[in-house]
């Protein structure tokens, strides 16, 4: 039996599956043709568990999107699909809906539309076919046999603080999971960054690497480059991944991938002490097709969509084998990227980039 984590090539966003004989969860869903299409292909009629890493709009397609997308999926017998949501999102659209109320709006389509999206969410959750789940690192979820899903970050203290200041910083209080298969396991960044990035690395020093270490690393925030370098090096060094996944766009307008970041990555790859082999972006970059100075400072990105490694799909065992099955195609169209980082053809030449990538 194999256990796939799919990441879906879906722009400069992230949308993972993860698959077994016994489960299926969905971590993220910014766009839903690409993993309708991709549900559809595989014949996956069920899925059992969905997360939303945080509230940003490259996760998460909003309350209403997701309530008809979830309608296909609800069902009437069996167990519920659990959904797990950011803290503080259900709080947020009562308040939507007590504004639009204080302004008179009851009849409009706006207000209409969200409370009918929230009743039907209620309705499902009564009838027992959803179950709304807080979720943080202090929550446990079942197993599904060898499958296990565990929070990493953040813990419920931190999500009761964020709540108490109403900081709405997104990114820091991401959803970190671990997806252990057997022996096998993968680290889901999301877009961890700043506080939220000292946090998971504070906790992996106390409880020790182990509880970060894994075969698969989703690299956080496609690409970008945390501010707290140091530290986001030294999380690598602790989960010291054997491939690298980078879900990035083309045509993203953040200059991501970072130079920065490939490069830490190069570096890691050539340690002997690492066991970092590969890594794959989803969607080729201009970190990887333009020379430094023809890159613009704004971080323009390229005028088209550009897939490099697509859609990538992990099969692993539960022995803690695994394998990239697709790997042998990318290393073929990286020979068509005319400089390509992962081959160590980019310009990373700190001194250069820096001048066109301001903090
Ligand atoms: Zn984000
Ligand atoms: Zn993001």
């Amino acid at each position: 039996m194999t256990c796939r984590i799919v990441f879906l090539q879906v722009g400069n966003a992230d949308c993972t599956l993860v698959q077994t004989p016994d489960a299926c969860a969905i971590v993220d869903l910014p766009k839903q043709r690409p993993l309708n299409d991709w549900l559809k292909l595989h014949e996956i009629c069920s899925v059992d568990r969905v997360f939303v890493t945080h509230d940003h709009s490259d996760h998460f397609p909003g309350l209403e999107r997701l309530v008809n997308w979830m309608g296909a999926w609800v069902r009437s017998e069996g167990p519920a699909v659990a959904l797990h949501l950011p803290d503080g999102l259900w709080q947020r659209a009562q308040e939507n809906l007590k504004e639009l109320k204080g302004e008179g709006q009851v009849d409009s389509h706006k207000y209409q539309r969200l409370q009918s999206t929230m009743d039907k969410i209620s309705f499902w959750n009564q009838a027992g076919h959803v179950r709304y789940c807080p979720l943080s690192a202090d929550h446990d979820i079942p197993d599904y046999g060898a499958l296990s899903f565990k929070v990493l970050h953040p813990s419920w203290l931190e999500v009761e603080a964020r709540r108490a200041t109403k900081r709405a910083a997104h990114n820091e209080g991401s959803l970190v999971l671990c997806v252990r298969y057997g022996a096998f396991a993968a680290v889901l960044l999301a877009d961890l960054e700043g506080a939220g990035l000292t946090s998971l690395l504070d906790r992996a020093d106390r409880r020790g690497p182990a509880s970060i270490r894994c075969h698969v690393l989703k690299i956080p925030h496609h690409g970008a480059w945390p501010k707290n370098a140091r530290e986001f090096g030294a999380l690598l060094e602790h989960a010291d991944p054997e491939m690298a996944v980078l879900s990035v766009g083309s045509k993203n307008n953040y200059g991501h991938v970072r130079p920065e970041l490939f490069r830490a990555l190069l570096d890691l790859r050539d340690r002997p002490d690492c066991r970092l082999s590969t890594f794959a972006c989803t969607e080729v970059t201009r970190t990887c097709t333009l020379p430094v100075a023809d890159r613009s400072p704004g971080g323009l990105g390229l005028p088209t969509t550009r897939p490099c490694a697509g859609d990538i799909i992990v099969e692993a065992e539960t022995d803690g084998r695994w394998s990239w099955p697709a790997e042998e195609r990318h290393r073929e169209t990286v020979e068509s990227v005319p400089m390509a980082a992962c081959q160590g053809h980019a310009e990373l030449s700190y001194t250069l980039a820096a001048l066109h990538y301001p903090e």
